[in-house]
């Protein structure tokens, strides 16, 4: 405890989201009315929802196919099963993401090969390169990891000339541009995530694009569709489905239409929602630039980007006492999740701790990018000014951070 004046606090929850739009709820009331919550449950003449849904969401990527399911790693297992991983097949994927990542390829019968991040925490090209020449690997499962799109004319390049099919994990991209085109139009597959923590919120579900018909088919098939294909939104006809529909195992992950309808009634207001999120990005890169000890994330230009999290990095000697900042920050209400922790905490995990995939390959580029990087949520609960606060009590805590230091940590 600090004696004389008490320092300033942030209050607001780091998790909590937005309510529903009022047109969304009265939409899903009105489903709920209805009882014909399956999506295949439609009356003769009747688009279901989740169809609806396929179709909006396509025509807004600007697909030709999409594939509703109920999470963003199920959209991530149907790509690569749909793309052919199987049977150990290497895949290699950014060393820098969400658990449910090496989980799919796990799931999907595939070998993960991680590649390293850069210090600017996006995918190390080099590296890819290496890998995608000597691993044998013929896919690049790409994560977008908070938003951080990596250089995609090289990452494209090397795909191109060693052959590699591309799918992007769009989880914290859904709305982000890479130059002239959206982000999930690089690959042959895109997945995107609809948790309550990602840029919308229908609770869980997943959304799958592609402008590849046989791709797009077995993605269907595998959803659980049954041989109700001609009751999807945004699938190839059936002449996609006839020669290979008795050959694709149903893995039931089908999204359903109370959750399909609050996504169709969100997904117009997402332009509005993503100009917030930069602007709350902006006030705290703005609010941090230049303290003692923190330093920003450099955005490349190409990028357009959706500023839904903030992440910054610790420099000097703030960063040999991270645990140390992340507590003090805490103590102020300000939450941070430290990437470069030995030990996974909630959702943040190290690749190191995905032991299941039997990788024991150490990354050191990444650990030392990770190790000085801090990450933030910032909900649409928060205002700029917000945002501008939580920048000051960074600069304050990173200021207090050095001088504080116990002489044993000092003395190396
Ligand atoms: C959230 C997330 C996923 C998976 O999404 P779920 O819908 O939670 O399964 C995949 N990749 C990244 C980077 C994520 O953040």
């Amino acid at each position: 405890m600090r004696a004389e004046t008490e320092p300033v606090r942030f209050t607001k929850p780091f998790t909590q989201q937005e309510p529903l739009s009022e047109a969304a709820i009265a939409a899903a009331t009105e489903v709920m009315r209805t009882g014909r919550l399956h999506r295949y449950n439609t009356l003769a003449g009747e688009t279901g929802e989740v169809a609806l849904l396929e179709r909006d969401y396509a025509a807004w990527q600007g697909a030709r196919y999409c594939v509703a399911v109920t999470s963003g790693g199920q959209a991530l297992q149907l790509a690569l099963r749909a793309m052919g991983v199987r049977d150990g097949a290497p895949v290699l994927a950014n060393a820098w993401t969400l658990a449910p990542v090496p989980g799919a390829i796990h799931a999907a019968g595939g070998r993960a090969v991680l590649v390293e991040i850069g210090p600017d925490l996006r995918i190390d090209i080099d590296d890819l390169r290496n890998k995608a020449l000597h691993s044998g690997a013929r896919f690049l499962m790409l994560s977008h990891m908070r938003g951080h799109i990596a250089d995609m004319d090289a990452v494209s390049a090397v795909c191109e000339d060693a052959g590699i099919a591309m799918i992007e994990d769009c989880a914290h991209t859904m709305g982000a541009w890479w130059r002239d085109r959206r982000s999930g139009d690089f690959g042959c597959v895109a997945c995107f995530s609809t948790q309550t923590y990602k840029h919308l919120n229908s609770g869980e579900g997943g959304l799958l694009t592609t402008d590849d018909p046989e791709i797009a088919a077995r993605a269907v098939m595998m959803s659980g569709s049954y041989m109700l294909y001609d009751r999807h939104g945004a699938a190839p006809g059936p002449e996609a489905f006839e020669p290979m529909r008795l050959d694709m195992p149903n893995l039931s992950c089908r999204m359903d239409n109370l959750r399909a309808t609050i996504l169709r009634a969100e997904l117009p207001l997402i332009e509005g929602r993503i100009a917030r999120w930069n602007a709350l990005y902006a006030a705290l890169e703005a609010g941090i630039s230049g303290a003692a000890g923190l330093a920003t994330i450099p955005r490349p230009e190409a990028e357009r980007m959706v500023g839904s999290s903030f992440q910054f990095q610790v420099t000097g000697a703030l960063a040999e006492d991270v645990p140390g900042f992340v507590a003090r920050c805490a103590a102020r209400g300000v939450e941070l999740k430290w990437f470069g922790a030995d030990r996974p905490a909630g959702f943040t995990s190290r690749y190191d701790s995905w032991r299941y995939l039997g990788t024991a390959e150490d990354l050191p580029k990444t650990r030392a990018a990770l190790a000085p990087t801090l990450d933030l949520r910032l909900p649409l609960t928060f205002e700029p000014a917000d945002a501008t606060l939580i920048a000051r009590i960074l600069t304050e805590e990173a200021a207090a951070g050095a001088p504080a230091r116990p002489a044993t940590a000092a003395a190396e």
